[in-house]
């Protein structure tokens, strides 16, 4: 496998080359590296350990970071698995599952992308031991649904309700290692009160993206960066001399501009007199004062455009006590659309008394010396200001909101947590060797060996704490017995306790969309029998090293 442009040092000798496999029938397939049965799985296998490898050390808050340098030198610190898999351009079809596995777990999870990866790395190289010691994976790819389908059943069991302080917990506990902890905190909280405004708002999980805008400030720290009711951004009206505030009124939205018809550059008009080129000015004079004597009398006294407005109009428009801005961006226009109810019109004259808003209060203030707009409405819609001298700490803080968010507004729809700290999957690994004495047969075995690719996530996060990995899962086992399913490892204090109490909390929907996404991944990867790799692309990895299978 290649992590292109970030070759990992230690790394180098995972580009591996297969053997033709010889046979009667690749004649056929004579333009095709192939290759099949249980050397495809080991290749397989191989692929998706090597980059579970990659991400390994980040897992957990006393995960490391990656530098990922590059091409062109530019280096970024993280500590998001996805970021680096994502950022890594790796080439390895199986790899390439992996990820996906991963970026999908991103998006409609927002967190638990790290221990996706790990899982899924996990189950495979436990079926692989299935595999050699004779198990069919068909029977594997059984045995995986079955225990996917009574670990989802029994975390619904353990899982409890969040109240109000424990969802800043939760968004706190996916926050960790991303970033400074003082900042996680105050994002954190920023995240929650956004979500909470999100809460009577249809749109599903997209809101969070188009409900609240991110804006930058280059000044000032990052611990003053605040949320605003409303949409603020960085922009002043046309004309200075009209009113700087407003306590509310009636607005407009044109998804064009108000500005005179343009002559083409290769258009030409033949001026024959001094007359027709005043009665065209007339012409379109009156037409601009037919625009704004239109726009007073459906009652705007507020005018947005995206594109340009001609200095004739801003003059007649503040005559008639209308203030307008220009040169909206489109997501800036859909955001004020939705706070204040209008509808974008494609021009002046198309607006109709349907398409206007009302908004509550405009204000513009002066920060860093630059003019900024505050327009509030009714309808929801919020800045998340984001002040910092560096754009590096502003975008990791929008980086972080970006999750934090995620994980807030998904919680007040799907309110059920679990314990943290490998508590839940400690738990389900129990939970599911005591089941797998209930069925018969070679499914058991394949039950077995998704409980222990679940007990990996306390197994790595007691090694990246510098834990005995052995002590701590058998001492966890041992005291989740006795005191039940919420006790858990806590890296902090480096003790098992009660993850409740601790508030180290992961949210229900994440910890089930990473069993559920990671158990998929395993499932498609064992399912290859065959992997046939057109010979095309100079630049298709060589694989080699067949281990001994
Ligand atoms: P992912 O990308 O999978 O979310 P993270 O690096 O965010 O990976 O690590 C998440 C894991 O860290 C979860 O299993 C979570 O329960 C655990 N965790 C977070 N905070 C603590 C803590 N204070 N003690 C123990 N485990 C923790
Ligand atoms: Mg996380």
């Amino acid at each position: 496998m290649r992590l292109n442009g970030y070759e990992r040092i230690e790394n180098r000798g995972l580009v591996g080359r297969a053997q033709m496999v010889e046979s009667d029938h690749d004649v056929a397939l004579e333009d095709t590296d192939r290759i099949h049965g249980r050397t495809a799985l080991v290749n397989n296998v191989k692929a998706a350990s090597s980059l579970a490898g990659a991400i390994r050390s980040t897992l957990g808050p006393k995960g490391l970071d990656k530098m990922l340098v590059d091409g062109d030198g530019s280096a970024l610190v993280t500590n998001d698995g996805v970021t680096v898999l994502e950022k890594a351009n790796v080439e390895h079809p199986t790899a390439r599952l992996l990820i996906d596995a991963s970026s999908s777990q991103d998006r409609a999870a927002r967190d638990g992308t790290t221990t996706t990866v790990l899982l899924v790395a996990e189950m495979l190289q436990n079926a692989l031991e299935l595999v050699r010691m004779g198990v069919h994976p068909s029977i594997i790819v059984n045995g995986y649904s079955i225990a996917l389908e009574e670990s989802i059943k029994e975390t619904e069991k353990v899982s409890r309700e969040s109240d109000e302080e424990q969802k800043s917990q939760v968004v706190r506990t996916s926050l960790q290692g991303k970033g400074d902890s003082s900042v996680c905190g105050l994002i954190a909280g920023l995240a929650v009160e956004a979500a909470d405004g999100l809460v009577d708002l249809e749109g599903g999980d997209d809101l969070e993206r188009m409900v609240v805008k991110r804006l930058q400030i280059r000044e000032g720290n990052v611990m003053d960066s605040s949320l605003v009711n409303g949409l603020m951004l960085l922009k002043s009206r046309v004309d200075a001399t009209s009113p700087e505030n407003s306590d509310g009124g009636v607005v407009a939205i044109i998804d064009g501009g108000l500005e005179h018809a343009k002559l083409e550059t290769d258009a030409s008009i033949e001026v024959s007199s001094l007359g027709i080129m005043q009665e065209f000015h007339e012409r379109s004079r009156e037409n601009m004062q037919k625009q704004v004597t239109h726009l007073s009398s459906l009652g705007v006294d507020l005018l947005v455009v995206r594109d340009g407005i001609d200095d004739e109009a801003i003059s007649l428009m503040t005559k008639a006590g209308i203030v307008a801005y220009r040169r909206f961006e489109r997501s800036d226009m859909d955001l004020l659309s939705r706070i204040t109810g209008a509808r974008p019109a494609r021009s002046v004259s198309a607006l109709g008394d349907e398409d206007l808003g009302t908004y509550s209060k405009r204000g513009e203030e002066r920060i860093s010396d630059v003019k900024h707009t505050l327009i509030e409405g009714d309808g929801g819609g919020m800045t998340l200001v984001v002040r910092g001298s560096s754009p590096a700490v502003r975008e990791e803080a929008i980086r972080i909101f970006d999750d934090a968010i995620g994980v807030a507004h998904r919680l007040n729809s799907r309110p059920g947590v679990l314990p943290g700290g490998g508590a839940i999957q400690s738990h389900l690994a129990r939970h599911l060797r005591s089941f797998s004495q209930t069925l018969s047969g070679r499914e058991q075995l394949a039950i077995e060996a998704y409980a222990s690719a679940l007990e990996s996530i306390p197994r790595i996060l007691a090694e990246n704490a510098g834990r005995d990995p052995v002590e701590v899962i058998l001492s966890l086992s041992a005291d989740q017995r006795e005191s039940g399913a919420w006790i858990g490892f806590d890296l902090q204090s480096g003790k098992n306790c009660d993850m409740g109490e601790m508030g180290v909390l992961d949210t229900e929907f994440v910890v089930k969309h990473a069993l559920s996404g990671a158990t998929e991944a395993a499932i498609g990867v064992l399912r290859i029998d065959d992997v046939l790799w057109a010979r095309t692309d100079p630049s298709t990895p060589d694989w080699e090293g067949e281990e001994e299978i």
